[in-house]
């Protein structure tokens, strides 16, 4: 890899891809535990990868404070959410190991402050409600009451399910660098592919070098499809239907939040930092039931100035085949009315999947229909 292919990428949010991988240290044992929960194990390790460029470790409360009201960090970076770590009491030492679920010490954490949270604004100006049937309220009130904030160290990166998607920044990087791009665009989902967002993916990939398609594979929502069934689903599509040297396929590691507006704006900085130029944000971006208006999590992009982000924001419609038009099309260019146009529910694709019926060519690629037809007929076989 040149050194001038590399740099025709954009530079990581803050202008460095931080690294805060390392040696499992020798006085382990000795150091005070704190549990990490499964979100801020994610967190963690995005921060260890350099997916969440500048941070270096859990925010202070200087950053928490300048991101939960104004959007920056205390650098005067762009930033949308806050990336803390909770805890019921202030540690003694000033480092302690933080251990995931099994009880596994995975890191270190150079203590630099403990701090009080306030849950209701943080929930207020950050999920844009106080209601506890949210999903990230719900869990930002189970929370322990203090943040502790400092520099992390992470020595065992946590098992991914497909090791081969398990991209870092670095690596999506090099790859990109390695085919010569400069432009690429990053979609993420947590659904399988059909064809209404092949095309938003086509429709930015005409304008760019390359596409990295970056589903969600952290915690989801129970009810989401399973992620061994939906990566079955990308590889197959991708395979069938672009490029072979146009779209990478990594997994994205961070867990939903379901803040709506604000986590677009944080998806999209992460994804800078994975090298994309370009972001797909298509309608309810991130969003769960009713909390957020359909297109706010497009125009809150313009409460940053032009370029703050570097990344560029690309917003997309809801997309349909159109019988009249003969293509995939939205209301955006497309004049002629809902009769024309092939639309389905979730609740009808799913109960003609579990049915064994193929669902419309117009709606979904039959190869990636019958990748869900068998998953959804496996458990009674
Ligand atoms: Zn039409």
């Amino acid at each position: 890899m040149s050194v001038l292919s590399a740099d025709r990428l954009i530079s990581p949010h803050g202008g460095t891809l931080v690294n805060r991988t390392g040696d499992r240290p020798e006085d382990l044992d000795a150091l005070e535990r704190f549990p990490v929960t499964s979100r801020e194990l994610s967190d963690l390790d995005m921060i260890a990868s350099g997916a969440l460029s500048p941070l270096e470790g859990f925010m202070s409360r200087a950053d928490y404070q300048h991101v939960v009201e104004e959007m920056h960090l205390a650098s005067g970076l762009p930033w949308a959410l806050p990336v803390a770590l909770a805890v019921d009491e202030a540690p003694d030492g000033d480092r302690v190991a933080l251990t995931d679920e099994a009880d596994r010490a995975i890191a270190t954490l150079e203590v630099d402050e403990v701090f009080p949270y306030d849950k209701e604004r943080e929930a207020e100006l950050c999920f844009r409600t106080t209601d506890d049937a949210h999903p990230g309220v719900a869990r930002l009130y189970g929370q322990k009451p203090l943040y502790l904030a400092g520099r992390v160290t992470v020595f065992e990166r946590p098992q991914q399910p497909f090791p081969e998607l398990a991209l870092d920044p670095a690596e999506t990087r090099r790859i990109f660098a390695e085919r010569s791009w400069k432009r690429v665009v990053g979609f993420q989902t947590r659904n399988p592919i059909h064809r209404a967002h092949e095309y938003l993916t086509k429709v930015a990939l005409e304008t760019v070098d390359g596409l990295l398609v970056h589903p969600l594979v952290g915690e989801t929502k129970a009810d989401d499809v399973p992620v061994e069934v939906r990566v079955a689903c990308y590889r197959t599509l991708l395979e069938g239907y672009y490029p072979e040297g146009r779209a990478v396929l990594s997994a994205f590691p961070a867990a939903m939040r379901y803040a709506g507006p604000r986590e677009a704006i944080w998806h999209a900085i992460c994804r800078k930092n994975y090298g994309c130029s370009h972001f797909i944000v298509g309608r309810d971006h991130a969003g769960v039931g009713d909390y957020y208006g359909t297109y706010d999590a497009q125009l809150i992009f313009d409460e940053f100035a032009p370029h703050e982000l570097d990344v560029e924001p690309m917003f997309f419609e809801h997309t349909f085949w159109c019988n009249v038009c003969g293509s995939m099309a939205s209301t955006k260019s497309c004049p002629h009315g809902a009769a024309d146009r092939v639309h389905l529910s979730g609740t009808k694709v799913r109960e003609m999947l579990g049915e064994g019926d193929v669902p419309p060519v117009e709606f979904t690629r039959p190869e990636v229909a019958r990748v869900l037809i068998d998953a959804y007929r496996r458990p009674e076989e």
